[in-house]
């Protein structure tokens, strides 16, 4: 059925429908003018806004409704992450291609509550509207945390060490396959997949902003080449870093060897990784896993280590 025939009201229905959400006492969701959610004594809100636009950040034949699905709430629900939050609830704005079939936005709507679910994250509201030009997604995702606790990106310092809750480079691999329309295999299937599916790392922020010692927290969208960068200057700190302590998984490195790729350029420019960038005094006590990669310096200046500068990506 195309949502020309079921109309605006009729996809809200249907969205509310196929959530099934069971909201806890006080909240309210979708339905009226605005949602409600009670606060907590003793907790701050964290709001952060993300949007995808097609052409720009995906390939809709490519991507598909369910992988777009997951993707939205994914890249949202890691910014809670980055600081250490809980996500409660996320708004979901879409507009919406014309042609666009009720199969299409059920299965987009089936990959956004799976990924959000498994946060606990609730879809309490958002907007629909039709779009004569790309389709888009913005999500607003709130989160919580006790007040204080939220780790900001501007408190390094000398000394600490820098790391990673995750292998990097692997998502853009994923993307060059896609945009080069190179051969899928399995080994490209699965960087593929970490382009598309990739999963915040909200259990591990919880964890890093109990920590005494984690300074500083990220997480990577575009590349710790460019992200580390927003630590630095936030912190006025500079880094010293470690290359061969890098985590590249398999399926990189053979990708790598196969098309004559420097995995380095993709463990640094790649971005969309959205994994943990943090850095921690070398006493912390880190209880999830985690890599580490270099060290913050005093000064402002990145060393990575060899004759390359590796940059990041940039959407301008
Ligand atoms: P308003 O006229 O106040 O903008 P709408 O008619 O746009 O309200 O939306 C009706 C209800 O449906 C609101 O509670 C809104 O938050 C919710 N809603 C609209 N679009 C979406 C969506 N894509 N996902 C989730 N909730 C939505
Ligand atoms: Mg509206």
């Amino acid at each position: 059925m195309r949502l020309t025939d079921i109309g605006e009201f009729g996809l809200i229905e249907r969205i509310k429908a196929n959530l099934g959400q069971v909201l806890p006492e006080g909240f309210t969701g979708i339905g009226d003018d605005c949602a409600i959610i009670p606060q907590r004594e003793g907790m701050q809100t964290l709001v952060s806004t993300d949007m995808l636009v097609e052409g720009a950040h995906f390939i809709l034949e490519d991507i598909g409704p369910y992988r777009l699905g997951w993707k939205s709430a994914a890249v949202n629900i890691s910014d809670i992450a980055a600081m250490g939050g809980r996500p409660v609830a996320s708004f979901l704005a879409v507009a919406l291609p014309k042609g666009l079939d009720s199969a299409w936005t059920d299965e987009f709507m089936r990959g956004y509550k799976e990924l959000s679910a498994g946060s606990g994250c609730l879809l309490l509201g958002g907007d629909t509207t039709s779009s004569l030009g790309p389709l888009c997604v913005c999500v607003t995702v709130l989160g919580e945390c006790p007040v204080g606790v939220s780790v900001p990106r501007s408190g390094a310092k000398e000394g600490d060490n820098i790391c990673v809750t995750g292998c990097l480079g692997d998502s853009g691999a994923g993307l060059r396959i896609i945009l080069e329309s190179l051969e899928r295999d399995t080994v490209a299937e699965k960087l593929i997949e970490r382009h598309y599916l990739p999963v915040p790392r909200v259990e591990e922020g919880l964890l890093l902003a109990a920590t005494e010692g984690v300074h500083a927290m990220m997480d990577i969208s575009d590349g710790i080449g460019s992200d580390l960068r927003h630590i630095l200057k936030a912190s006025g700190v500079g880094a010293e870093m470690d290359l061969a302590a890098f985590p590249l998984s398999e399926e990189l490195c053979v990708c790598c060897s196969r098309y004559g790729w420097d995995p380095y350029e993709l463990a640094t420019g790649g971005g969309e990784e959205y994994e943990l960038l943090f850095t921690a005094s070398p006493s912390a006590r880190i209880s999830v896993p985690h890599y580490v990669i270099g060290k913050i310096t005093a000064g402002s200046e990145v060393n990575w280590g060899g004759e390359k500068d590796y940059g990041g990506f940039h959407h301008f």
